[in-house]
């Protein structure tokens, strides 16, 4: 078998039994790996009715055909059902984990059942060993990278959970490498609901490729593809994806207290230019990948990863924050307890509004800089303040009699673009599959940065088909899996070249996307099956009822309800949001 390995190992953790999980043969190329297979493994194994936190549940880590083969091609994709959400959950990680992982032989692991004691999961090469963890629970991510690494010969990876994962804080985080993490729909509190502290990998069987002469060719020519790129070549390397923090807030969509204003007066000194002037120590990089995202940064204090754009939103103008000192340190905090930053921020930007409004009585208001670290501490281990935040906006909200104040969809909190200045955006937080996210569907790379081509934001026309397109290309490069912001630079002819001289088979446009809208119609399925409806299809009042007020987004709302009757038609969906049984058969679902 070219691409994959052709192996996935089932591992129940209640019984010790590890075991190959047999993979029918057209599923590879019907699902292609990570996100896609992971979402048909879990529907066959479990039910829209299983508690995500209970033994029967899964957790499934993937690699796909492409991992360890291509650029950005380390990542590795976890699935399960969302803690916080209750929908089908994917979550993605960069790193090297992926690759590593691939290189123990396999494609990916499925894990159920639920260890008496805690243990981790130790794999060298075609070994699998299922060990204590009683001396790492406890420790922080960091903590438990460098012990479980030591354990192993040098080019070892591990991904585990912190304090918040093994106190099941339902947006825990699963960590891997340097401060990567599977940050959202609470990966991490599932392992931890399995006693599973982490596991780490070390393998050297490489991906056997069908065609490595056309392969590297390709790569030359890609090679040159990303470097032309403005946001590859230029932005990204520059100033990290915090190059967004000027861009956006300029655009007036750029989140502030809790999602009331569209311009942050203080984002200039919280952007992507200031952190490279101020805390920048040096860029990097995860497996392969040419672009460098990733920033390592110092404070006065600490040192770490980080902020990327969504946490130094998610610290700062979702919380009227202006101090990008206290905003990395929060972020270093989050890395090192396991917690999802945009989650952790935005609930506790949910409360700062639920205290203004007179709904709370804690002494927490806009631009508590000082409090961020020891609210982030205290919602991983659920204690003082932190036991309500713990919950998420969602039920926060709710417990305190507002829940309009939570800025989420289906339970899931909103990244940093306001939905007002972005109708394409808009639809796509109401109609993602695993809830308020924007990376099920990227609206901005054409609505704000023109990429591929300029789409006037503020029009519903055309939103639901190119809403519908982006989501189906997105499930394909989750399932490869690459670096979605690879798809700055790569059309979607250049991933079925990439597929085919690694696997040997042959992909079109038409059929790569047909394997996309496959896994988004099966991830929606589900969805409806576990009771979500168009009621669900919905974004918090504020969007649809109140006007910006400043900006060039002023008195702009969402217009959803149009898109979303149009969107179901392009998608094959009966009028409430169902997938018409034709649909489904002409898919193969
Ligand atoms: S672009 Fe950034 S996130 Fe993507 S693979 Fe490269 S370093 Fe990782």
């Amino acid at each position: 078998m070219f691409g994959w390995m052709g192996k996935i190992i089932k591992i129940d953790l209640t019984q010790r039994i590890i075991e190959n999980y047999p993979v029918p043969a057209d599923w590879w190329e019907k699902y292609l790996g990570g996100r896609g297979l992971g979402v048909k493994i879990y529907n066959e194994i479990c039910s829209a009715q299983t508690d995500p936190f209970s033994a029967e549940n899964a957790v499934i880590f993937l690699t796909g055909p492409l991992t360890g083969t291509v650029f950005t091609s380390g990542r590795y994709q976890v699935v399960s059902r969302s803690p916080l959400t209750g929908t089908i959950c994917d979550s993605s990680s960069g790193g090297s984990f992926g690759a590593i992982l691939k290189r123990t032989g396999v494609d990916g692991l499925i894990i159920t059942g639920k260890a008496e004691k805690p243990v981790y999961l130790e794999m060298v090469e075609s070994e699998i060993f299922i060990k204590t963890a009683e001396d790492i629970w406890g420790l922080n991510t960091q903590q438990t990278r460098d012990k479980l690494t030591a354990r192993l010969k040098s080019g070892a990876s591990v991904a585990s959970i912190g304090p918040a994962g093994e106190n099941l804080v339902p947006f825990a985080a699963i960590m891997n490498d340097k401060d990567r993490a599977a940050g959202r729909g609470g990966m991490g509190a599932v392992m931890g609901s399995k006693n599973l502290k982490a596991i780490s990998v070390y393998g050297t069987k490489m991906t056997k490729v069908h065609d490595n002469e056309k392969l590297k060719e390709l790569q030359v020519k890609l090679d040159r593809l990303i470097d032309k790129n403005p946001i590859t070549g230029k932005s990204l390397p520059l100033l990290g994806t915090s190059v967004l923090v000027n861009i956006i807030n300029a655009h007036g969509m750029y989140p502030t207290e809790n999602f009331k204003r569209g311009v942050f007066n203080d984002a200039e000194g919280t952007s992507g230019e200031k952190i490279t002037e101020n805390l920048l120590q040096s860029k990097s990089a995860c497996f392969r990948c040419p672009i460098a995202c990733g920033r390592s940064t110092a404070t006065s204090r600490k040192s770490g990863e980080g902020p990327e754009y969504e946490t130094v939103w998610a610290f700062g103008a979702q919380l009227g924050v202006n101090d990008l000192n206290a905003i990395t340190e929060a972020n270093y905090a989050c890395n090192e307890l396991g917690l999802d930053t945009i989650t952790t921020g935005s609930t506790i930007g949910c409360a700062m509004e639920l205290i203004e409004q007179g709904a709370m009585d804690w002494d927490l208001k806009w631009g508590d800089a000082a409090k961020l670290v020891d609210l982030v501490t205290d919602i991983a281990y659920k204690k003082g303040w932190g036991k309500d935040l713990a919950l998420g906006s969602k039920q926060l909200a709710q417990k305190y009699g507002r829940p309009e104040l939570a800025m989420q969809v289906k339970g899931m909190e909103l990244p940093a673009y306001d939905p007002r200045g972005v109708q394409g955006q808009a639809l796509a937080y109401a109609t993602s599959s695993r809830g308020g996210c924007h990376m099920k569907a990227y609206m901005i790379s054409t609505e704000i940065l023109g990429e591929p081509v300029f789409m006037d934001r503020f029009s519903t026309a055309g939103k639901a088909e190119i809403v519908t397109l982006f989501q189906d290309i997105s499930a394909v490069v989750d399932s490869l899996i690459l670096c979605r912001f690879i798809q700055f630079a790569f059309a979607t002819e250049t991933f079925c070249k990439m597929l085919e001289y690694v696997t040997g088979i042959k992909f079109d446009e038409a059929k790569l996307l047909e394997v996309g809208k496959r896994i988004y119609t099966l991830e929606r399925d589900f969805n409806c099956r576990a009771g979500f409806t168009r009621d669900d299809d919905n974004l918090p009042s504020r969007f649809l009822q109140e006007k910006l007020e400043e900006g060039p987004s002023r008195n702009r709302i969402v217009e959803l309800d149009s898109m979303l009757t149009e969107y179901y038609k392009v998608r094959g969906w009966n009028e409430t949001g169902i997938p018409l049984e034709e649909t489904k058969k002409e898919l193969g679902i």
